[in-house]
C-alpha cells in the first residue's frame, strides 16, 4: 500500500481552515487505497483496546473505539456522499468492492470476543463507574450494537451471521442500482407540440433543454424524475401521456429484466428474517423496533391506525369531489391515479384559484434558502456568510460558514440543489464531518444538503414549487440538526438518533415555511423583488388542509406496506407483486390513489436504512405538529425563550438522552397527536 499513501488526500489532514476534504483533488483512484488502509488502521486500534492487560475503563475502552477510526471515517464519508450526489459507473465498481469489506471489518469489531467481554463488563458495572449521562448513553449505545450485532452469539451462528450481513449488504446495494438505471433509462420524448397541450411555459422550456442536453433540439423530454413528470401529471390535458408516464414511474425496476428488483426483493427479505431470528426476534420489525422510539410493531401500528382512518375517509371524500368535476366534463371518465394529480389541481385553482405557476415567481431558490438562514438568524441567532473559496466537488455546490450570535463558529454548510445525471433522486442530508470534542477541542462539523429541485433556464432562475420550498426548508432543519449540535463522542453528535426521532428537527422546519410572518422575508417575486400579494399568502393558508386525504393515505399505505414486509415470519421464496397488492387490499387502500412507493422502487426501505421505519415519518409529524404548537401558545412564533429550549433540549443535545426525555425537557409533557390531526384537516 506505501506507495497509494502518495499524493492521497485522505492520508494527510485537511489543510483547509474548516478540516473540509480537498474534494479538487479527490480522485476515484484514492478511495480504495484509503479504504484498504483505513480498514487496518481501525482494526489495529480495535486490537490494542481489546487486548489491553488492565481492567476495562470508560476511556480505555468506549471512548477509544469511539475516537477510533479517523482515516476510515474520512474515505466512507467523503465516499458515500459523492456515491449519493455525484456518482458514476467507476464509483459503482468501488461501492461493490468495498461494501462486503466494510460489513466484514464492522463484524470483525462487533464479533470480536475480547472486546465485547471489555464492554460487558462495563455495562454490568455502569451503576458504579461514575460516569456521566452522556458516557452512560455512549456505553449503553454501544452495548446494544454488539448485543444487535451477535456478539452474544456462539460461534457457528457468528459464521452465520457474517455471511447474511455481507449478502444484504450487496443485495442493499443492488436495489438501489437498479432503481437508478431503470430511472435513468427512461426517457419519453415527445415530437408534436400539441401533446403538450395544457402545461405551462415553463415546464414546456425545462422539456426541451432537457431534450436539448439530450442532442434532441427542438423536441421535448420527459423522464421519471419527479421534477419533470409529477407537472405533466398535473398540467397536462393529455391523459394518455400523463398514465404513460405515471405507470413508466410506478413500474420502475418491475419489468423482469436484468434490472428488476422483485428477486432482489425475496433475498433481501429472506435474509432480514433469517437475522432477525438468529439474534432471537420473532421479525425484522421486531428487532428494528426494539431500538427505537416506539419500541414495539404492536405501538407503530396502533399508531398508525390513528392516523389511517381518518386519512382513507377524507381521501374517499375527494375522490367523490374530483369525480364530480369529472362529470361535469360530460366524458364519461373514472377517476383513475393519473388523474388525480391533473383534477386536483383543477379543484384546487376551482376553490382557492390557487395555481402553483402564479406562485413559482416568488419562489426563487436563492431567495427560499435566504428565508430559512434569516429564520435560522431570528431562532437561534445564527449568521451565514458565503465562501468563496472552498474545495467543492461540483460547481452547483455552494458553501456558507455559520457562525453563532457571538462569532464563534458553528460549522459550514454545502448546499447542491440541481438534478444530475450522477445524482440520487430526492433531497437529503449528509454529514462530511461530524462534531465532537477531543483533548479540549471542539471540532465543528460539516454538512451538506443535496436536493434535485428545479433548475435555473436560460432566460429563468430556479422558481421553486411549493412542495420544492418545503423540502428545502425540511433538508435545512436536518441540517440544524447536524450544525448545532454540542456533543462529546462522534456516535452520539448531530443526526444520529433514533429513526423515528430524526425527522422532527426537519419537519419543524415546514411549519414556519408557509407563516405570512416568515413568508414576508422570502416570498419575492424574482423580478420585480415585490412580496407575495396577502390575497395569495391567505391562499396558501387556506389551502394547507387540501388533499390532505391523498397525501396522508399514499404515504400511511407506504408506512404499512413496510411494516408488513418486515413483519413475516417465514422465509420462503413469494410473489412480491401478489404481496404488495395482497398488503393494500387488506389496509382498505382506494383504487385511485397508488401507494407512495411501490416495493419495487420501495429505495427507502430496500436501500435506504428506513426498513420497518418508514412510520417514523408520520411519528415524528405528530411530534413536529405538537412541537410548533408549543411556539403558537405563546401568540409568538418566533418565541425566544421556546427557541431556547429547542436548541438546547433537541438540536444541542444528538442522541446523548433517551428522544422522550429530551423532548419532555423541551415541551414539559410527551408529544400530544391533536395538533396533527388538526393541522392536516382530519380532526
Ligand atoms: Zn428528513
Amino acid at each position: 500500500m506505501g506507495c497509494a499513501k502518495n499524493d492521497n488526500p485522505f492520508f494527510e489532514t485537511y489543510k483547509n481552515k474548516y478540516g473540509a476534504p480537498p474534494f479538487d483533488q479527490i480522485k476515484n483512484k484514492h478511495f480504495m487505497p484509503a479504504f484498504t488502509e483505513g480498514i487496518i488502521q481501525h482494526q489495529a486500534e480495535i486490537d490494542v483496546i481489546a487486548n489491553k492487560t488492565e481492567a476495562p475503563t470508560f476511556e480505555n475502552t468506549i471512548a477509544a473505539m469511539d475516537y477510533s477510526g479517523e482515516l476510515l471515517k474520512k474515505a466512507s464519508s467523503v465516499f458515500f456522499n459523492l456515491y449519493s450526489a455525484e456518482t458514476n459507473k467507476s464509483m459503482d465498481s468501488i461501492a461493490n468492492e468495498v461494501s462486503p469489506l466494510l460489513s466484514e471489518h464492522n463484524d470483525n469489531i462487533y464479533l470480536n470476543e475480547k472486546l465485547f467481554g471489555r464492554v460487558k463488563t462495563l455495562f454490568d458495572t455502569r451503576a458504579k463507574l461514575g460516569i456521566t449521562a452522556e458516557q452512560n448513553r455512549l456505553l449503553e449505545k454501544i452495548h446494544r450494537e454488539f448485543v444487535r450485532s451477535g456478539a452474544a452469539l456462539n460461534p457457528e451462528q457468528k459464521a452465520k451471521l457474517r455471511g447474511i450481513n455481507k449478502e444484504l449488504g450487496l443485495a442493499e446495494l443492488a436495489f438501489g442500482q437498479n432503481v437508478l438505471d431503470e430511472t435513468n433509462a427512461y426517457k419519453k420524448v415527445i415530437e408534436d407540440g400539441a401533446d403538450l397541450a395544457g402545461l405551462p411555459t415553463s415546464v414546456r422550456q425545462a422539456a426541451a433543454e432537457a431534450a436539448k442536453a439530450d442532442n434532441k433540439e427542438g423536441k421535448w423530454l420527459f423522464t421519471t424524475q419527479k421534477a419533470s413528470f409529477i407537472p405533466v401529471l398535473q398540467y397536462s390535458d393529455n391523459r394518455e401521456l400523463r398514465k404513460e408516464l405515471l405507470m413508466a414511474y410506478t413500474t420502475r425496476a418491475n419489468h423482469d429484466n436484468a434490472k428488476d428488483n422483485k428477486a432482489v426483493i425475496n433475498k433481501i427479505m429472506k435474509l432480514r428474517t433469517q437475522k432477525a431470528q438468529l439474534l432471537g426476534f420473532a421479525t425484522s420489525a421486531d428487532f428494528i423496533l426494539d431500538d427505537t422510539m416506539a419500541k414495539t410493531p404492536k405501538a407503530v401500528y396502533d399508531f398508525l391506525a390513528t392516523v389511517w382512518t381518518p386519512s382513507v375517509a377524507k381521501a374517499k371524500e375527494e375522490a367523490a369531489e374530483l369525480q364530480k368535476l369529472m362529470d361535469a366534463e360530460g366524458k364519461g371518465e373514472k377517476l383513475e391515479s393519473w388523474d388525480w394529480w391533473y383534477y386536483s389541481e383543477k379543484l384546487r385553482k376551482a376553490k382557492y384559484a390557487l395555481d402553483e405557476e402564479a406562485l413559482k415567481p416568488y419562489f426563487k431558490l436563492e431567495n427560499v434558502r435566504q428565508g430559512v438562514f434569516d429564520l435560522a438568524s431570528k431562532l437561534y441567532g445564527l449568521k451565514f456568510k458565503k465562501l468563496d473559496n472552498m474545495p467543492l466537488y461540483h460547481p452547483d455546490v455552494e458553501a456558507f460558514e455559520v457562525s453563532d450570535a457571538d462569532g464563534s463558529l458553528i460549522g459550514v454548510l454545502y448546499t447542491d440543489y440541481f438534478p444530475r445525471a450522477g445524482k440520487r433522486a430526492g433531497a437529503w442530508m449528509e454529514n462530511i464531518t461530524p462534531q465532537y470534542k477531543k483533548d479540549g477541542v471542539n471540532h465543528r462539523p460539516i454538512i451538506c444538503n443535496v436536493g434535485n429541485f428545479t433548475k435555473p433556464t436560460a432566460d429563468k432562475p430556479s422558481l421553486l414549487n411549493m412542495d420544492e420550498v418545503e423540502t428545502l426548508f425540511h433538508e435545512f432543519g436536518h441540517a440544524l440538526h447536524g450544525l448545532l449540535t454540542q456533543c462529546t463522542y462522534p456516535s452520539l453528535s448531530g443526526t444520529d438518533v433514533a429513526r423515528d426521532f430524526v425527522e422532527l428537527p426537519s419537519q419543524v422546519m415546514e411549519n414556519w415555511c408557509w407563516e405570512p410572518e416568515v413568508m414576508k422575508t422570502y416570498a419575492k417575486h424574482y423580478k420585480t423583488g415585490e412580496v407575495m400579494p396577502k390575497e395569495l399568502m391567505d391562499k396558501i393558508q387556506l389551502a394547507g388542509t387540501f388533499n390532505q386525504g391523498f397525501i396522508n393515505t399514499e404515504l400511511l399505505s407506504a408506512s404499512l406496506l413496510d411494516m408488513n414486509y418486515h413483519m413475516k415470519k417465514d422465509t420462503a421464496d413469494f410473489d412480491v407483486n401478489a404481496f404488495e397488492k395482497a398488503s393494500l387490499d387488506k389496509m382498505g387502500m382506494i383504487p385511485q390513489i397508488i401507494v407512495r412507493y411501490r416495493s419495487s422502487y420501495f429505495n427507502h426501505i430496500f436501500s435506504g436504512g428506513y426498513n420497518a421505519g418508514y412510520y417514523s415519518y408520520t411519528w415524528a409529524a405528530v411530534l413536529d405538529a405538537d412541537a410548533f404548537q408549543a411556539f403558537k401558545e405563546t401568540g409568538d412564533i418566533y418565541n425566544p425563550e421556546k427557541a431556547a429550549a429547542f436548541r438546547k433540549n433537541i438540536l444541542e443535545k444528538g442522541d446523548s438522552d433517551d428522544p422522550m426525555n429530551l423532548y419532555r425537557a423541551f415541551r414539559g409533557a410527551e408529544p400530544n397527536p391533536d395538533a396533527l390531526l388538526k393541522k392536516r384537516g382530519l380532526k
